[in-house]
Parts: C-alpha cells; sequence; structure tokens
C-alpha cells in the first residue's frame, strides 16, 4: 500500500488526526506486533488510534474525545500535556542525552532522582530505604528482585532459601522472572511457566474466595494464613521471599480485607522471610502515598516501581532497597553483575525528578488521600445501588465494581456472555475508557481529576451501565 502519506511529510505525522485511519489500521495490523493482542482480532477490526491527550483526555484518529479513567496504563498520575516534563526531558537530552553507570560513572539526574526517593520513601519501624537500583521498567524490576533476593541469601550463606512465594491472578510483569512471579493462568500457559523455585498462593478476593457468612475480617486474616501454611509445606529455610501487589491492580483492583497486611508482616517476620511489595501501580500517590506500604502499615525489605515514577512521559522503573538488603549486598557483596544499559538513563531521570516535583507543588498526593479519594469514595458508593453492581469498592484513585446477574443471590453471569467486554464497548461508545477484567470494570483515573471531572466520569460510568442492563435485559439474560 502507499505508505508515503503516512511517512513523508512531518507536519502530516505531527497531525495524525487528520490522515486516514483506515490506512494507519491497516499499516498497524501489516508490521506492529502489540503487547497482549490477538492478531487475528486486530486485523478484521482494526486498532484505535490514538492521536493525542490532554490533562484527563484522549482523542482518536476520528476526532473522538475520550475520558481517559485508566490514566493510560495505570500511570499518567500528572494528567497529560505537562509541558515540566516534555521540557526536563529536552533539556536533559542537550546536556547529555545518555551515559551509562556501569564501572564506577554516574550521571547527576540518576544521583538527584535517588536522592529525592530516599527522601521520599518513609521509615517505617526502623527499616529505612536509602538506595534505589534502576531499571527501565515494572517487569525488568522485578527481574532484578529475584536476582538481588538470591543474591542476599547467598552471601548470607543461605543459597538454599530459593523459593519465592507469590499469588494466584497477581501481575508482576511479563518477562520471564515477571510472569512467573505473576499469577495469570493464561501467561503461564504459554511457555512453561512459572520458572523453578516460584509458587503461588490464593489471593485476598473477598468476593470470589469467601465463604457465606464469612467477614471481611475473618476472611482476611484466612487468606494471610495461606503464606503460612505454604511456608511451612516448603519449608522456613528454602523460602526466600513473598512478593505481593498492595492492592492488585491488573488482577481486577483486589482490595484485601483490613487484616489482611498486618497477618501477612507477622508471618514473614516469624519466618525471617523476605517481603517484596510490588507497588509499580499504588505507589506516588495512586492510593493517597507516595509509597503505598506506608499506607498498610508493613514494613517491606524490597519496593517494586515504575508506570507513576515519570506519569508514563518515558520508561523508567526500578526497585527501592531497604538496609536489610542493601547492608549485606554492599558491605559482603563485592561486585552483583546484574544491570541494565539504561540503569539510571539521565533523560529518564530528570523526567521523573520534574514528575515528582510537580506532583510535590500540585500537592497531588494529598489531594488523593483527603479530598478526591474520599469524594470518589463517597461517589462510587452510589453505584451499589445500581441493579447490575454487586459490589463496589475503591481504595485512593483506584476503583472496582462487580456486575452480577442476581444481587440478592450474589450470582455471577455465565463466563461465556462476556458481560464485563459488552459493558467495555459501551464505554468506549459513550467516551469512557473503563477495563474490564472478566466482569469486574475497573478504573484508576489520573491523578489531577478535579471533583467536577469525576461527577462528569460518574454520569458516563452511570450511562455505561444503564447501556448494559438494558442490552443484557433486550436478550433475555437477567435472572
Ligand atoms: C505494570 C506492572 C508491572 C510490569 O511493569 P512493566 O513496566 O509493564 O514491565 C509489574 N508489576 C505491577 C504491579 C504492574 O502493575
Amino acid at each position: 500500500m502507499n505508505t508515503s502519506t503516512l511517512i513523508a511529510p512531518p507536519a502530516l505525522v505531527r497531525r495524525a488526526e487528520q490522515q486516514d485511519t483506515k490506512a494507519i489500521q491497516a499499516l498497524d495490523s501489516a508490521h506492529y506486533l502489540h503487547p497482549f493482542t490477538d492478531h487475528g482480532d486486530l486485523a478484521t477490526r482494526g486498532a484505535r488510534v490514538i492521536t493525542r491527550a490532554d490533562n484527563i483526555y484522549i482523542w482518536d484518529s476520528e476526532g473522538a474525545k475520550i475520558l481517559d479513567a485508566m490514566s493510560g496504563l495505570w500511570c499518567v498520575n500528572a494528567g497529560y500535556g505537562r509541558k515540566e516534563l516534555a521540557d526536563a526531558g529536552y533539556q536533559q537530552t542537550m546536556t547529555l542525552p545518555f551515559y551509562n553507570s556501569f564501572f564506577q560513572t554516574t550521571n547527576v539526574p540518576a544521583v538527584q532522582l535517588a536522592t529525592k526517593l530516599a527522601q521520599l520513601a518513609p521509615e517505617v519501624r526502623g527499616r529505612k530505604f536509602e538506595h534505589v537500583f534502576f531499571s527501565s521498567s515494572g517487569s525488568e524490576s522485578n527481574d532484578t528482585n529475584v536476582r538481588m533476593v538470591r543474591r542476599y541469601w547467598d552471601l548470607l550463606g543461605q543459597p538454599q532459601r530459593k523459593v519465592i512465594i507469590s499469588r494466584q491472578n497477581a501481575y508482576h510483569g511479563s518477562t520471564m522472572a515477571g510472569a512467573s512471579l505473576g499469577g495469570m493462568s493464561g501467561m503461564h500457559a504459554q511457555g512453561d511457566l512459572p520458572i523453578p523455585d516460584i509458587v503461588h498462593i490464593g489471593q485476598p478476593h473477598f468476593f470470589e474466595n469467601a465463604q457465606p457468612g464469612e467477614s471481611q475480617a475473618d476472611f482476611g486474616l484466612r487468606a494471610a494464613r495461606w503464606l503460612e501454611e505454604k511456608i511451612l509445606s516448603i519449608g522456613a529455610d528454602k523460602v526466600a521471599a513473598f512478593i505481593a501487589e498492595p492492592v492488585q491492580g491488573a488482577g481486577g483492583v483486589i482490595i484485601p480485607p483490613a487484616t489482611y497486611w498486618p497477618e501477612i508482616q507477622r508471618i514473614v517476620d516469624k519466618h525471617g522471610i523476605l517481603l517484596i511489595s510490588d507497588e509499580v501501580i499504588c505507589a506516588f500517590g495512586r492510593l493517597g502515598h507516595w509509597f503505598a506500604y506506608e499506607k498498610f502499615g508493613i514494613r517491606p525489605d524490597l519496593v517494586t516501581f515504575a508506570k507513576g515514577v515519570t506519569s508514563g512521559y518515558i520508561p523508567l522503573g526500578g526497585v527501592m532497597v531497604g538496609d536489610r538488603v542493601a547492608k549485606v549486598l554492599i558491605e559482603k557483596g563485592g561486585e552483583f553483575n546484574h544491570g541494565y544499559t539504561y540503569s539510571g538513563h539521565p533523560v529518564a531521570c530528570a523526567v521523573a525528578l520534574a514528575n515528582l516535583e510537580l506532583m510535590e507543588r500540585e500537592k497531588l498526593v494529598e489531594r488523593v488521600r483527603d479530598d478526591t479519594g474520599p469524594y470518589l469514595a463517597e461517589r462510587f458508593e452510589e453505584l451499589r445501588g445500581h441493579p447490575l453492581v454487586g459490589a463496589a469498592e475503591t481504595c485512593g484513585f483506584v476503583a472496582g465494581l462487580v456486575l452480577v446477574k442476581n444481587k440478592a443471590k450474589r450470582q455471577v453471569f455465565d463466563e461465556s456472555l462476556a458481560v464485563g467486554m459488552r459493558c467495555r464497548a459501551h464505554c468506549f461508545r459513550n467516551g469512557l475508557i473503563m477495563r474490564a477484567v472478566g466482569d469486574r470494570m475497573i478504573i484508576a483515573p489520573p491523578l489531577v481529576m478535579t471533583r467536577e471531572q469525576i461527577d462528569e466520569m460518574m454520569d458516563l460510568i452511570q450511562r455505561c451501565l444503564d447501556a448494559t442492563l438494558e442490552e443484557l435485559r433486550a436478550e433475555g439474560l437477567l435472572a
């Protein structure tokens, strides 16, 4: 096909809205292998082409304006179109676009960002986070965690401590280690995962896993004790670490009962195993705190971050290394034979710094904690009155609701009806990005969202739920 209109005049590329959507879609399906995409499906329907964004809105190549209640992919915390971030990237690119941090060299933005992160990460019961290891993504950071945890136990003379315990339906990335740590059965089914010495326990998913009549508090304790059962069955002296998201994101915004995390902490302390808090989604204001471990009062040894650290403007990830692990690596370790070309990339670090400064200046974390987060919770509670909604809950600026067939009987829909995807289609048509995980509908809006914009989003959600209800009723699918 004729590609000249797409690649020749730069002015046209910049103004993609004026391009022929069909032409882009054809080239897209001909050349671009997308992540997590069925390409047969993509070829027949064509991808939606997103061309620009501002604040909490995105626009597609047909000019449709869409409220992005997912912050891109859980990452655009500061909202789109922030000039400060673009300027920081430009300035650093012109000053020093790249240099590595291998072999006793460093660069100023990486040092400044590491210092800033150490200042932002609160000390918790004697545990300090003075050190950062940088990568370019959440997946890479969790690969780093696996290597760091094993190195730690090797250096302490306990090389038999290899097993890392994770949870079913967790998401920890898509590399070999990331996907293995994750508990997504669809991912494990492709390519012989998990890799050895990674095992999984159940998730603290009250709606799905609680027994009839069981309280949230009792279920939280029971779910946490699955960890202890697993440790004892493996042998505590063989377990290296437990990894978990404070609130499961991609798994469907699963918020654990309040009793869960304190009991997990008791168990990892008792058996001396390391705790990895994967905060790729939960950190940087998402739950109303700079880091989520603070909210839950837990004391992790390693904290994975990525996404919101740059508000998604440029790839950057890393691991906050608590003093328990850092001390051993530094004092006993010699060289740690691990690192990435782009560890501490100066442009990525400069953009991250500008992003964190912007978030501080606009008090985005405090806003979510004290004002807009509680307001979102209030507005979500109203959804519980909707005939399709079996549960609706929020935590800071993540929220989820469950679509059910019969509320009184807590009866769910047959999976084959793909009710979540039907609802998602109504959202798309009505100018709202809301994600479906099975029949759970989830959001994670940009932290700059105002109360008025929350109202606007809630009107859209209401409208899409009504449209879904109407469709199901018309097909005779309601109980
Ligand atoms: C997105 C995510 C990852 C993976 O991050 P990538 O940057 O996509 O590699 C890891 N952990 C959690 C909790 C995530 O949400």
